[in-house]
């Protein structure tokens, strides 16, 4: 080592840093020292208790955790998140359809008939009392997949307005079995289903069609079946120009292989729309139907707090949790009516409530502002968390991060921790840092195909460019057996996941895992508060282009 003569002045400088940085490393310690499992427990218990009806939008259940969230932000010292308010109202619709039995199909040789629920299921976004297609023509469009950063672009030199496009799901990587290729069969958001509709729309199609198959979308055809053909939610975007399609759905791979008869093609159209350059086609075909609207208009409402940042109050971290959970409604064997998800999600919500506590607690507070969101309407369909990205209460281009969670581990402490989402933003490299600093792995998902990325709230972050991150529970359990980790996971998932079941156990949850991610989660947060720069997205994520157009 060097030794170096320093003014008088510089030493005094570098003592000063030197102290801001050692309170800097304290506040981490003991702000996460302030997290407990205790309280984590009441709070699960609490929120996932009959009282609280299975927290359904709309309903008692609903009013009860607001109060109850509210109360809680209040009593950790944060600061209303909205204006004066903790709350942020969501309005939203609740659209019901009611589809024609049967779709009419006219070909050159000839015209039949699809049988809907069979065959087909269809429904509509749009909130007129009729929606309709009169003769309407049938394209192939492939994947229906806009992706510049892959060289993409099915809708090349298409003409689809006005007309219903046919298309696959997930996207060519994971069909075609090839790892260069997209992300190979990690799926992107391009074969996302969300997608195909909200691309289809923006390119003036009047209607949307996605060949189901199982493997592409990972799960089978009853599931579409029992999804779509009743009430779903979206948010009320009256008074706002969004591209809708008229008509949106699935069709069975049988039911496509059938018309592509019909148009004098087969199943080799699919195969050849997985090479680049590939050109869809008219398939000569006419489609008519028609669906029947209802609508309701509704409002719920996101629960909001906040610490100031002391240094840079304008920039924010994020972190989110949905409240909301799906209420009572059918009864399982035991004749238990109330869906109470405890672990989905009155854990994460109550992880919030924790993390609230901690960089309150902190010695050092935070410089960024610190934002705590609860959202509602994430089982209907992502909902609370949309309209927050829609109607953002911070600047988007200011918001470093999100950090979601949905689900927290019960099965106790575990050495690795999921990401979900491999390889999108610089926040995976921040949790492995975390991760390592408390012996700690970083692991991946096991079937990345499935997309999960895309289905909780954090996604709506990504979707508007803010790096967001989401984990799920480790499996590799430190006081267990082998495979004790995947053995409850797979239970849960068997027995509890969206049942009456899923409730709150003291006795068998073991919250230190929970306790254990929740300090990484923390950590993320403390780094990204100290950072000189924003987080970004990594190349080849389909969000990078939205947050570098900011
Ligand atoms: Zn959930």
């Amino acid at each position: 080592m060097k030794k170096i003569l320093l003014p008088f002045g510089a030493l005094a400088m570098i003592a000063s840093a030197c102290s801001n940085n050692d309170k800097k490393a304290t506040a981490v310690d003991d702000g996460a020292a302030a997290m407990s499992a205790d309280s984590l427990s009441k709070n699960i218990g609490i929120l996932a208790s009959d009282d609280f009806m299975g927290r359904k939008p709309f309903t008692e259940g609903e009013t009860r955790t607001v109060e109850y969230l509210k109360e809680k932000y209040i009593g950790a010292g944060l600061e209303p998140g909205n204006g004066g308010s903790y709350i942020q109202e969501v309005p939203m619709v609740s659209i019901s359809t009611k589809a024609a039995p049967a779709m009419k199909v006219s070909s050159p040789t000839g015209d039949f008939s699809l049988k809907g629920f069979d065959d087909y299921v269809i429904w509509t976004d749009r909130t007129e009392a009729e929606q309709k297609l009169d003769a309407a023509d049938l394209v192939y469009a492939g994947y229906g997949v806009v992706a510049p950063e892959y060289n993409w672009n099915d809708y090349a030199g298409l003409d689809v307005k006005g007309k219903v496009v046919l298309v696959r799901v997930n996207d060519p990587g994971f069909h075609s079995k090839t790892a260069s290729l997209f992300k190979g069969d990690t799926m992107t958001y391009y074969g996302r289903w969300t997608y195909k509709f909200e691309e289809a729309a923006r390119q003036g199609a009047r209607g949307c069609l996605i060949i189901h198959d199982e493997a592409g979308s990972s799960y089978p055809f009853s599931v579409v079946q029992n999804n779509w053909n009743g009430t779903r939610l979206r948010l009320d975007n009256r008074g706002k120009t969004e591209a809708l399609c008229d008509v949106i759905g699935w069709l069975t791979t049988p039911a496509a292989n059938k018309l592509l008869a019909a148009a004098g093609k087969d199943s080799t159209l699919l195969a050849m729309s997985d090479k680049a350059g590939f050109k869809g086609e008219s398939l000569g075909l006419k489609l008519t139907t028609t669906i029947d609207v209802s609508t309701v208009y509704k409002k719920s409402t996101n629960v909001i707090g906040r610490i100031t940042g002391s240094k840079h109050p304008d920039e924010v971290i994020i972190y989110t949790a949905h409240w909301d959970h799906l209420g009572i409604g059918k009864p399982d064997e035991t004749g238990d009516s109330i869906y109470n998800g405890a672990l989905d999600n009155a854990s994460g919500t109550a992880g919030l409530l924790e993390l609230a506590r901690a960089f309150k607690k902190s010695s050092y507070p935070p410089e960024r502002t610190i934002v705590f969101l609860a959202v509602t309407a994430e089982e209907q369909g992502l909902w609370g968390s949309a309209y927050y990205a829609q109607n953002p209460v911070y600047p988007l281009d200011k918001t470093l991060a999100d950090i979601n969670m949905d689900g927290l581990p019960w099965y106790g402490k575990t050495k690795d921790i999921i990401v979900i989402g491999r390889g999108q933003n610089d926040l995976e490299d921040y949790l492995k840092e975390a991760a390592a600093s408390e012996g700690r792995v970083v692991a991946f998902e096991a079937k990345p195909q499935a997309g999960f990325y895309y289905r909780s709230d954090h996604f709506n972050f990504a979707k508007v460019g803010v790096p967001a991150i989401f984990t799920s529970a480790g499996t590799e359990v430190i006081d267990g057996a082998d495979g004790a980790g995947k053995a409850a996971e797979e239970e849960y998932n068997e027995k509890h996941y969206h049942r009456p079941s899923d409730q709150y156990n003291p006795a068998a949850w073991k919250l230190d895992g929970a306790l254990s991610d929740l300090t990484l989660f923390y950590k993320i947060g403390r780094k990204l508060d100290a950072a000189t720069t924003f987080p970004g997205w990594k190349t080849g994520s389909e969000f990078k282009a939205i947050r570098e157009k900011k």
